[in-house]
């Protein structure tokens, strides 16, 4: 398996610890993407997901300019502010961390200009660039003229080719971080070489971005298991009343699909057989149990049943690999967590390697106290999809190849 030197081959990105960055300015990109809540950090932990490149570069000599979006700002908007994060890294390191007016323009260039080795400073929010999500080609450029070095270490948005992931990788020479270099080892061992049986769990409600997954691991895993909104297109498909459920209706098509790979392939894939029913989406909405799959008008279809929770459990403890993303119900609402909370707590007791990606699974992992129990928890949802289909990801595609590059 891939851990320590030897994997980085199987990688064949330059990585940030090869990087010459004594007395350079290093331009890193990272995934500060964090929830808010009161005009502070609710969750920090992607803040500290990215501090070991952070202090590598800190410590080797480099003056540090980090660049990360906020949620979907449509202008300037102040409640998207990077504020919040500045302080939050600054209590962390133990640092100062001042934050830029902007993500370019001259007086971000001027404190650039400022900065000592081992000094700190934030961009503001990226997408308060209108250019940024465009990649657009001169706002590249004009990033790029902040700094000697590219280092990009925001895995979860590597699977978007934008300014600060993509364009300005063109202009400087870029290196991996440390935690995209880790979760890129961590993924593609699953997705390559994984222990056997690989069992991929699968759920939540983004069916269309996840089905890709399926399609791909038909093919590779020894077991599927589905749960969450997920499994409605499957039960649509198989011609099952589905009621007020919820079901993306472009997925069923997708669903029809992978059901007929699943029958020509040696990978089972089990759908429920139970499931807990509401009336609304809501945590006050009247429940029922519902011992099979046809959902009556009226009642929607909001967790896995005990017997399915119960079944996949089992299967989870007898995995080599397990391979989680999205949760079997609407865990937010208590009267539908026990499924989630069952798998979670099934993978967390496993014995074999131990993989979770997806906000929402992570965050239910978070609320159950589990979260440290799980050999990798991936910080990117999408990206960590795409990486898992086999997909390229931008982010990575832009940086420099391994080959050749000495500390
Ligand atoms: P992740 O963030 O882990 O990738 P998703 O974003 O795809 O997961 O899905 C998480 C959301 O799916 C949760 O908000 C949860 O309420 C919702 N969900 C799960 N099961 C159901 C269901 N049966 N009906 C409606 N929503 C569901
Ligand atoms: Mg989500």
């Amino acid at each position: 398996m891939s851990d320590g030197d030897g994997g980085e081959a199987a990688f064949g990105k330059a990585s940030v610890r090869d990087a010459p960055v004594e007395g350079r300015r290093v331009l890193v990109r990272v995934d500060f993407n964090v929830p808010l809540e009161d005009g502070g950090v609710a969750d920090d932990t992607r803040i500290r997901a990215a501090i070991p490149t952070i202090e590598l570069l800190r410590e080797r000599g480099a003056a540090v300019i980090l660049a990360s979006h906020l949620g979907r700002p449509k202008d300037r908007e102040p409640e998207l502010s990077l504020r919040p994060v500045a302080d939050r890294l600054g209590e962390l390191i133990g640092a100062e961390v001042k934050l830029a007016p902007g993500l370019v323009g001259d007086d971000v260039t001027a404190l650039t200009e400022g900065l000592e080795p081992g000094e700190v400073l934030l961009l503001e929010n990226s997408r308060y660039e209108p250019g940024e999500t465009k990649n657009d080609a001169e706002l590249a450029e004009r990033l790029a003229g902040l700094a000697d070095v590219y280092v990009n270490d925001a895995f979860g948005a590597a699977h978007r080719a934008h300014a600060t992931t993509e364009g300005v990788a063109r202009h400087l020479p870029a290196y991996a971080g440390l935690l995209l270099e880790r979760e890129v080892l961590e993924l593609s061992a699953v997705r390559d070489d994984p222990s056997r049986p690989l069992v991929v769990v699968l759920g939540g409600a983004k069916v269309s971005d996840k089905v890709g997954v399926l399609e791909r691991f038909i093919d590779v895993a020894d077991e599927i298991l589905v749960g969450g909104a997920m499994c409605f297109v499957f039960f649509r498909a198989q011609g099952h009343e589905t009621g007020a459920s919820l079901v993306e209706e472009e997925g069923i098509e997708l669903a029809r699909r992978v059901l007929d790979a699943a029958e020509g392939s040696r990978c089972e894939l089990r759908l429920p057989t139970d499931l807990v029913l509401g009336e609304e989406f809501d945590a006050r909405t009247e429940t029922r149990e519902l011992d099979g799959v046809d959902v009556p008008d009226g009642w929607m279809g909001l967790d896995v049943g005990p017997e399915t929770a119960t079944a996949y459990a089992e299967v989870i403890a007898g995995a080599g690999t397990v391979l989680w993303n999205g949760p079997m119900g609407a865990f937010e609402l208590g009267p539908f967590a026990a499924g989630t909370r069952a798998v979670a707590e099934a993978v967390a007791a496993a014995p074999g390697r131990t993989v979770v990606g997806g906000g929402d699974s992570v965050a239910a992992l978070e609320e159950f106290g589990l979260a440290d129990r799980i050999d990798w928890v991936s910080t990117g949802g999408g990206a960590s999809l795409e990486l898992l289909e086999g997909k390229a990801l931008p982010g990575i595609e832009a940086l420099r190849d391994a080959e050749g590059v000495k500390a």
